[in-house]
């Protein structure tokens, strides 16, 4: 097969592999488009990179049950020699097509062999003088000299945890060992990171991921939140990425019906409330309950919690106004450094600010009083609120 063909078809099969920091960016890249190449964006300190995704080898020796090439699987395999594959990538950064990649694998020879593969790769990259954002993925069980050169060479690792604990695990990878291979790996990862930091190294200190398969192992929201809520401290990982499952022909999932996307969209957006607004778990789910309630998790709470006991938005600290639906880490300091100056009245100075009154005005206090509410007023529209005038009243 012709390389560039290749290229394409590889990274269609990491296109498989969608994780929610990507999103297929059609249309987005003429240089791309061109050459009918995946181009995702992926957010990287704060700006969106075009990224480039691809395996190395399609071909695997393990037996994942929702994988579409699990060994065995009557499905094309195709493989790049590392300098080939960096060679091609180097290129297609230096054109523009992409300015970030992300690489993984199939296994094939074994995790140690196929993560040398891909270190040789990355590495490669580097000396032909890519210097963008790197993904690396982690092997199970990948070693520590590994792991090393990984957070060496990338701005990002992860290892995909597949499913939140050995239990749902066995169901979807029963080749992989959760607490032997996977989560030490994690570990390790977060230790080299730790260390790294603290010792101030010239070392990229890259990031750390994983991901979860959702809806293949009848697990539970509450199972997929409290490990989340356990890899932000222990392993202080930046996302936890919730890849919905869906079923391929000819795998032994192959009749599951696929996830729900309206469910995968609850789970990011709780996990935004786990790692950036200070909520536990317990707090986003119903009492008794294993799944997220289909309301959007902070207004869920919000009315259960603050309808009686409003949050007074001149006095409240910011962990407390970082649970007012409409109010984020951004809009919350905001409020912090208006009402240094001001006293605020009315809904048109939280509109100044930014907040969307109608969706914060059920839960606070201004100044003492409840402000109205009304939904023709602030729920729609292009309506004017009662003073839309910049806040004067001084404290
Ligand atoms: S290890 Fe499992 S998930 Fe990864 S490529 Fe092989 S079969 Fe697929």
């Amino acid at each position: 097969m012709e390389e560039q063909e290749k290229l394409r078809a590889l990274a269609r099969a990491a296109a498989w592999d969608e994780e929610g920091e990507t999103a297929v960016a059609a249309g987005s890249c003429p240089k791309a488009d061109a050459q009918a190449l995946p181009i995702y964006w992926a957010a990287v300190g704060g700006r969106r990179v075009p990224l480039f995704k691809t395996l190395l080898t399609s071909a695997c020796e393990r037996h994942c049950a929702y994988c579409p090439f699990r060994a065995g699987r009557d499905t094309p395999r195709l493989t790049f020699r590392p300098a080939t594959l960096a060679a091609r990538l180097a290129a297609l950064t230096r054109r523009g097509v992409a300015q970030g990649v992300m690489l993984s694998s199939g296994l094939a020879g074994g995790s140690i062999a196929t993560q040398d593969r891909l270190l040789e790769t990355a590495a490669l990259l580097r000396r032909y003088g890519f210097q963008g954002y790197l993904h690396l993925k982690l092997m199970p069980a990948a070693e520590e000299a590994q792991i090393a050169a990984a957070m060496r060479l990338a701005d990002r690792v992860s290892v995909n945890l597949e499913a939140p604990g050995p239990a749902y695990l066995r169901r979807l990878a029963s080749e992989k060992d959760f607490w032997e291979e996977l989560f030490p790996t994690l570990q390790r990862a977060a230790a080299l990171r730790r260390n790294a930091l603290a010792a101030g190294t010239p070392f990229r200190a890259a990031s750390l991921t994983t991901q979860f398969v959702v809806g293949a192992a009848d697990e539970t929201d509450a199972a997929l939140l409290s490990w989340s809520a356990r890899l932000l401290r222990e392993i202080g990982v930046a996302r936890v990425y919730y890849s919905a499952f869906r079923p391929i022909a000819d795998t032994p999932l192959e009749n599951m019906p696929p996830a729900q996307p309206a469910r995968v969209r609850r789970l990011y957006r709780a996990f935004f409330l786990l790692r950036d607004y200070g909520f536990t778990p317990g707090e986003l789910l119903p009492p008794d309950g294993q799944f997220l309630p289909a309301d959007d998790p902070k207004t869920w709470w919000a009315q259960r919690h603050l309808r009686e006991q409003p949050v007074e938005l001149n006095t409240a600290p910011r962990a407390m106004l970082l649970r007012v639906p409409g109010i984020g880490p951004r809009r919350a300091e905001a409020i912090l450094r208006a009402r240094r100056e001001v006293t605020l009245r009315d809904l048109g100075q939280l509109q100044a600010l930014g907040i969307p009154p109608a969706k914060a005005a059920p839960f606070v206090l201004l100044a003492g009083r409840r402000p109205p509410t009304q939904p023709s007023l602030w729920g729609e529209g292009p309506q004017t609120p009662p003073s839309s005038k910049p806040p004067t009243t001084q404290r």
